[in-house]
């Protein structure tokens, strides 16, 4: 296969050669792209072009060989048209974009999510897993009931085989503990007092809730938060559409990771989102 880089204006026409469903409304996908390509990192996105319908961010759950898996959960119009899409099928990606997590060496790893923000959390327990300095891996998994699980069986096999510690709970009790995923956090925080790192991704109003309550342990060192609740246009900074206040940052390039120095300096983080016009929105 030749080699290339992928292109960040223009498509690159990929075919879908695996689709099965992850949970409930939500499908996983492995495309195969017609060159061998540069790695991406953990928390890195690509744009996804449906064509005659949308264009919009997701995350990568996979990279290997010119193969790429992602995670798409149903929303509107541009998420449902992607789940119609059947083996064989071809769409488009541009990337790769985004500043990605910086894991640190001799630290706990403490990743939690919900919903499509476990995308870019399974890619980065790959690369955590393989990381030679790891330390202990714990993943803090919520969701409202069960069939709203992303990778359940893998982090379940990947536990199995004492790779990581998995923490996993619902609101509704039908599986794990009942309740949020910041409980088991904050229980490992008091209980562990050697340095950690916090990766979150999932609904921002969470991750406000999660960065407040690692403000208040001395030994979270940096807590690297996807803000990936927004949206996004272009992917490149050229619309500005994705900024936040009042700093200016794009979250397409600045982000979508933000280190606990820069999400104390946005104070959209856990307010305010724009909408595809730009204007501004209580979250
Ligand atoms: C960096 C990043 C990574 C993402 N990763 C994933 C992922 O791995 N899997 C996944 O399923 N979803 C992911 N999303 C969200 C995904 O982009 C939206 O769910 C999708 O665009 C919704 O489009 P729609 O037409 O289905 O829904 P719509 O009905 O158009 O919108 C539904 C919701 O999605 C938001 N949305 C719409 N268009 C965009 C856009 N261009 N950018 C961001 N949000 C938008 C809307 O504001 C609204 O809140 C990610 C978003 C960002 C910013």
């Amino acid at each position: 296969m030749k080699k290339g880089i992928m292109n960040n204006t223009r498509p690159l026409i990929c075919k879908i050669v695996d689709k099965w469903e992850e949970c409930d409304d939500t499908f996983g996908f492995v495309l195969e792209l017609p060159i061998k390509i540069q790695k991406a990192k953990p928390g890195q996105f690509i744009m996804l072009w449906i064509p005659g319908v949308d264009e919009y961010p997701v995350g990568i759950a996979g990279i290997k060989n010119g193969f790429i898996e992602i995670g798409v959960a149903k929303m509107g119009v541009g998420t449902s048209a992607m789940i119609d899409k059947q083996k064989g099928d071809f769409v488009g990606i541009r990337g790769f974009f985004g500043k990605p997590f910086k894991p640190p060496k001799n630290v706990n790893h403490l990743l939690i999510g919900g919903g499509f923000g476990m995308t870019p959390l399974k890619l980065l327990t790959s690369s955590l897993i393989n990381f030679e300095e790891m330390q202990r891996v714990h993943i803090f998994e919520g969701a409202r009931s069960k069939n709203k699980l992303m990778y359940l069986e893998w982090l379940e096999n990947l536990e199995n085989q004492e790779e990581i510690f998995f923490h996993v709970s619902t609101d509704d009790g039908s599986y794990g503990y009942k309740g949020f995923p910041t409980v088991d956090l904050e229980k490992f925080l008091q209980n562990n007092k050697t340095p950690s790192v916090i990766y979150a991704a999932g609904p921002e109003r969470m991750m406000k809730v999660i960065f407040d309550l690692g403000k208040k342990y001395s030994n979270v060192i940096d807590m690297q938060m996807s803000l990936a609740d927004r949206y996004i246009r272009c992917g490149f900074g050229l619309c500005a559409g994705c900024v936040v206040d009042p700093t200016g940052w794009r979250i397409c390039t600045d982000g979508p990771i933000f280190n606990t120095e820069q999400l104390e300096q946005i104070t959209d983080f856990g307010n305010f989102r724009r909408t595809e016009t730009g204007a501004k929105e209580k979250i």
